[in-house]
C-alpha cells in the first residue's frame, strides 16, 4: 500500500505522504481544538459571554449556507471542467487546478 502513488493536481502523492499531512492536520486540529476551548471557558469565566450564547452564534454561523449539519461550508460540487467533486473547503480542483464555483450565501 505505501507503495502506491496518486497523482493528485500535478503533484505526485505516496500514500506514506498522505498519511504525514493527515497526522499533521490532525495534530493542527487538536491545537485549534484546545485553543477554542480554552477561549470558551475564559470568555465565561469572566462574565463576557456564556457557552450557551456562542452555542447560539455557531448554529447561526452554520445555518449560513442553509443546513444546520455542523458545518461552515455548503455541499461538495462537481468541478466545472472535469466533472469530479470538489471539497467545499477547496478553492481549487484537486484534480485539474479548475476553480471552484462559488458557494451561493457563504461568505470567504
Ligand atoms: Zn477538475
Amino acid at each position: 500500500m505505501a507503495g502506491l502513488r496518486y497523482e493528485i493536481a500535478n503533484q505526485e502523492c505516496t500514500v506514506d505522504s498522505l498519511r504525514r499531512q493527515m497526522l499533521y492536520s490532525q495534530q493542527r486540529l487538536d491545537k485549534v481544538v484546545l485553543a477554542v476551548e480554552a477561549l470558551v471557558e475564559l470568555l465565561a469565566e469572566h462574565d463576557i459571554l456564556s457557552r450557551e450564547v456562542i452555542l447560539e452564534r455557531m448554529d447561526a454561523i452554520d445555518l449560513r449556507d442553509g443546513n444546520l449539519d455542523g458545518k461552515v461550508t455548503a455541499e461538495v460540487v462537481d468541478c466545472t471542467a472535469c466533472h469530479r467533486p470538489i471539497s467545499p473547503k477547496m478553492a481549487k480542483c484537486l484534480y485539474c487546478g479548475e476553480e471552484r464555483p462559488p458557494i451561493p450565501g457563504v461568505v470567504h
